[in-house]
């Protein structure tokens, strides 16, 4: 799980991270807005949920979204396969071949070019 980070900017709270939406609460006579158990202080008006800014946590993309998307005609010629490059230099096909075996020749050919 990710930290949650509260911040004040203005009038308006930010809360980074975290996957539920911010709400105020009230506990053994001290207030906060959650998540992040950001305690308001005294002479802090409890903020209307409008006033706070939602940031919520992104799960990072695979490294397989990167750079490099090679086009590889099929064997019949009538479709294309696309192969994809990750960050760490692996191949990756969307044909049914390489779906069974992680290997196929789209990706070979790619590798036997480079
Ligand atoms: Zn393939």
């Amino acid at each position: 799980m990710s930290s949650v980070i509260v911040s004040k900017v203005g009038e308006v709270y930010q809360v980074h991270g975290g996957v539920i939406h911010p709400f105020t609460m009230e506990l053994l006579g001290a207030r906060y807005i959650m998540p992040g158990w950001h305690k308001l202080h005294d002479h802090e008006a409890t903020p209307d949920l409008k006033d706070i800014e939602f940031h919520p946590y992104k799960a990072k993309r695979s490294d397989v979204v990167s750079n490099k998307v090679y086009k590889v005609k099929s064997s019949k010629g009538n479709t294309f396969y696309e192969v994809k490059m990750s960050t760490s230099g692996s191949l990756e096909c969307s044909c049914m071949g390489y779906g069974y075996r992680r290997r196929c020749r789209h990706t070979a050919l790619i590798e036997n070019n480079n």
